[in-house]
């Protein structure tokens, strides 16, 4: 089949510079390293596309210019890459060692290019240069994390082994071959496909890049949807979810569980006294309190303006009442410096443990809830205990 190093390389350059624009489009709005990676892995794509272009304008230009400019723009093309991929794993960026590889890689291809020509030393260098920045790819890949399982890091990581092969069996052909040719414009087999599977590979390399970055996103999506946004604890619908992991796991161990429904005490005088602004520093600090007293196991949400819940998997109701009269008495003799001056706070607790294969989470909480009730109407400042009749009593009131 008639290949055209020069058509193919255009064609590359034209796809590379779509695909650097449909990336950037899809920056629009909003901060954070995500996006910016993003954006970084589009500017790649632009100046690999010039890379491209200038291979395709070969016939315009002089040898020296061709060999400096395009592979100056290729190991340039690479390094970016490479810190925008590290960028969106939430890695070290490596950004020195990519420049110093960028820097080495470009030095050896201008002396091995124009001050002492050897095609074959030339292409070896840059390309390990370029192998260099793949290492440092699937380092990052194959690094652990929250979503080090994802089949983007698989897709990824597949599209980065075939770019090493493919750079292994180029130069493997230009040693090997018994004709090798001498430079990348000259018809040979291994620069047709060279070129031709090189120029495919920031199509892949870009698909397998926006994979990663939707689970990102969805991950950040994820956890920003479980965490309450003023006390950075964990929310309703994080609770519910651990709530329900936990006494599934409660009941498949045949172990107790408890809940604390935590709320604080006329709360209502310190916005009047402080403001809002000063009731919500208050609040983050009872939350430090409570967090303070809380062992490794127990999870804490917030699910109403001044309310908490405390999740004590494997513990009793005996544990629980400790657990719950350490917190207690740890708000209250804790004052709170609000804007210059000392408050007293206190908490009124209701503790509600499972029954024997109990599976409802909403109404273990309910129980919470109703013994919380009681705490505040037998005058607040204490812990108390869910009582299943008075929770029955209550919930038919
Ligand atoms: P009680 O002892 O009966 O619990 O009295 P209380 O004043 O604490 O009453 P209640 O629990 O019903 O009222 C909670 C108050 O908490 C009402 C509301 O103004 C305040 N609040 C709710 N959410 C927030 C918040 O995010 N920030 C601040 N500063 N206040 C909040
Ligand atoms: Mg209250
Ligand atoms: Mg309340």
């Amino acid at each position: 089949m008639p290949m055209h190093i020069e058509t193919l390389s255009l064609i590359s350059a034209v796809q590379s510079l779509v695909l650097a624009m449909l990336l950037w489009a899809g920056t629009q709005g909003g901060p954070g390293a995500v996006r910016t990676s993003l954006k970084l892995r589009a500017g790649a794509l632009a100046v690999e596309s010039a890379g491209w272009g200038m291979l395709a304008a070969q016939a315009w230009l002089h040898p020296a210019q061709l060999v400096l400019g395009g592979n100056a723009l290729n190991l340039l093309a690479q390094g970016m890459s490479v810190v925008a991929l590290r960028m969106l794993l939430g890695d070290s960026l490596r950004w020195r060692t990519t420049l110093a590889i960028g820097v080495i890689g470009w030095l050896g291809v201008a002396w091995f290019g124009v001050i002492d020509p050897d095609y074959r030393v030339r292409v070896l260098w840059g390309s390990a240069a370029i192998v260099a920045d793949i290492g440092l790819r699937m380092r990052a890949l194959l690094r652990g994390g929250p979503r080090r399982s994802s089949r983007a890091r698989l897709i990824l990581l597949v599209m980065c082994s075939a770019s090493a092969l493919l750079l292994i069996w180029r130069n493997g052909q230009l040693w090997f071959d018994l004709d090798p040719p001498a430079d990348i414009i000259q018809p040979a087999v291994v620069n047709y496909f060279y070129v031709l599977l090189s120029g495919m590979q920031p199509l892949f390399l870009s698909i397998g890049f926006l994979l990663l970055y939707n689970e990102t996103l969805q991950h950040e999506l994820h956890v920003l949807a479980r965490v309450d946004a003023l006390t950075g604890v964990k929310n309703r619908l994080a609770l519910t979810e651990s709530a329900t992991r936990m006494l599934s796991q409660a009941n498949r161990a045949g172990r107790p569980m408890c809940v604390l429904m935590i709320d604080a005490d006329h709360f209502k005088s310190v916005n009047d006294r402080f403001g809002h602004g000063g009731g919500d520093k208050v609040l983050l600090a009872l939350v430090g309190s409570i967090r303070a007293t809380l062992r490794a196991g127990n999870a804490i949400g917030r699910i109403g303006g001044e309310e908490f819940v405390v999740l004590a998997p494997d513990t009793s109701l005996e544990q629980a009442l400790v657990l719950a009269e350490r917190i207690r008495g740890t708000v209250e003799s804790t004052p709170l410096l609000v804007d210059g001056h000392l408050l007293q706070l206190t908490v009124s607790i209701g503790v509600a443990a499972t029954e024997p294969g109990e599976t409802d989470v909403a109404r273990l909480l309910q129980r919470a809830d109703a013994a919380l009730y009681a705490a505040k109407h037998a005058g607040r400042n204490r812990v108390m205990a869910a009582d299943p009749m008075l929770a029955a009593r209550r919930l038919s009131a």
